[in-house]
């Protein structure tokens, strides 16, 4: 069958196909039968539309079938468009053929199920209005990623997820027996983009990323997506003014092309215009701790990581993200570099978005220094020769060079408005959670 003969219910909606024999394919999202008339709510990708038959508009058969249909069954339907101010989105589908391509049994998911439910039912949960919604944002906000280093002249470079050494700490790999060795999943493509970058100059990827995360929290997989992007000849501030530019053109590329979704996950579209196009704010550390202690009478003593707690209230005095520089060099990771002008911290930043949905970026100029890293890497005991290429880097023409990472689903989480990272990925992993 062609697809042409096919009408999708957008398309209807729009009152274009007003007074017109239209035929669609879908699946039953609500039903209810009243003797001699059936309701039926039909759902295709684009949205829902009701569709109303009525004995003796269509042969008894197809009568019957649509009486006894259960939700979720899937359908080919053939009616008349008219439009009617009573029904949910102001057209009405009045049936003339109605034929049930397969017959669902009940369907498992009713209303107000537990979320530990809906997660085991996930293959099912889903189709719902919402998960619907998130997915469609999340592939805008994929695609942007794309468009807006690719317009910006970077190369997309692709590292291995099978990786001999860290990247972020050893507490989080996940082992992989490898024949008769062992190698890790990759918790950031970062090492090989720092290779990378001395031919390319420019790059980003989007891939798989893994880390053990033996906390339970709202904002962390096991497996998620991370976008990063590596760059030669940039420093700190390079990095945070593209990471900047980057999470807007996200937000707009959202705003024109998702209206419906937001709306059905009950997002201020408006919220998002304002952060879309607004001057995000850099301020260092310490700075962050002054404004703790000020306005918060939070006393943080200078050293210690910022917390959920201390995030998300140091972002209650801002309506945009917010970048943090200069973290306290001792807590960073072995590959960031002091601040020539502040030896105490390092040359690196988070980007925290507002409403408590925390760090959505992470990043940093990186180390030239083959000596201090080496001196980390032993403090945290890590085999040292793992990492010789990596320094072989600094060796041959080095250049100052920065990137970070941005957490796909962080950013999803925080566009959407949805209270648990878990929505954000269509099959989440976590600490308890690996099926379906
Ligand atoms: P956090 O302090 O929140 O654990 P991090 O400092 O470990 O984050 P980075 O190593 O800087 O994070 O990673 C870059 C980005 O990847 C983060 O800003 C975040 O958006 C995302 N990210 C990191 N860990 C996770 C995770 N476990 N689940 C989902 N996203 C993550
Ligand atoms: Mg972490």
């Amino acid at each position: 069958m062609s697809n042409s003969k096919w009408t999708k219910i957008e398309e209807i909606l729009s009152g274009k196909k007003t007074g017109e024999t239209v035929n669609l394919r879908g699946w039953i999202y609500r039903t209810r039968s009243s003797g001699n008339i059936v309701f039926t709510v039909v759902r295709d990708v684009t949205g829902t539309l009701q569709a109303t038959v009525k004995k003796g508009n269509l042969s008894d058969k197809d009568f019957e079938d649509a009486d006894k249909a259960l939700i979720e069954s899937s359908l080919e339907i053939q009616g008349v468009v008219k439009e009617d101010k009573r029904a949910p989105n102001g057209y009405e589908l009045q049936v003339t053929g109605f034929n049930v391509v397969s017959f669902a049994e009940p369907f498992p998911i009713t209303k107000d199920q537990s979320p530990e439910f809906l997660m085991d039912q996930r293959h099912l949960w889903i189709r719902s209005q919402k998960l619907t919604s998130i997915l469609k944002i999340r592939s805008t906000v994929v695609g942007a990623i794309h468009k807006f280093f690719r317009q910006n002249g970077y190369y997309e470079f692709d590292a291995p997820v099978l990786q001999p050494n860290q990247c972020e700490g050893g507490s989080t790999l996940f082992e992989v027996k490898y024949y008769d060795n062992k190698t890790y999943l990759s918790q950031s493509w970062q090492l090989y983009a720092e290779a990378a970058i001395f031919a390319l100059e420019k790059i980003y990827n989007m891939g798989p990323t893994f880390r053990a995360e033996k906390s339970k929290t709202s904002r962390h997989l096991s497996e998620f997506w991370m976008a990063e992007m590596e760059g030669a000849w940039m420093d700190l501030h390079d990095v945070t003014e593209i990471a900047k530019d980057e999470v807007r053109f996200i937000l707009k590329e959202v705003l024109e092309h998702n209206r419906r979704e937001l709306e059905v996950l009950g997002q201020d579209a408006k919220k998002l215009e304002h952060m879309s196009t607004a001057k995000y704010p850099t301020i260092t550390y310490t700075e962050a701790l002054d404004i703790l202690k000020e306005k918060e009478k939070m006393n943080v003593e200078w050293g210690k990581d910022l917390r959920t707690l201390e995030e998300n209230n140091l972002m209650s005095h801002f309506d945009t993200p917010v970048v943090v520089t200069n973290y306290p060099s001792e807590i960073m990771a072995f590959y960031k570099p002091k601040d020539p002008k502040d030896q105490k911290t390092a040359l690196c930043f988070d980007m925290i978005a507002p409403e408590g949905y925390g760090e959505i970026v992470g990043g940093s100029q990186r180390s030239t220094d083959i000596e201090d890293m080496t001196k980390r890497l032993k403090d945290m005991g890590e085999k040292i020769d793992n990492y010789e290429w990596y320094f072989d880097l600094r060796k041959y023409g080095s250049v100052p060079h920065s990137g970070y990472g941005l957490g796909v689903e962080r950013v999803v989480a925080w566009i959407c408005g949805i209270d648990n990272i878990k929505d954000a990925i269509p099959f989440p992993r976590t600490l308890l959670r690996f099926r379906p």
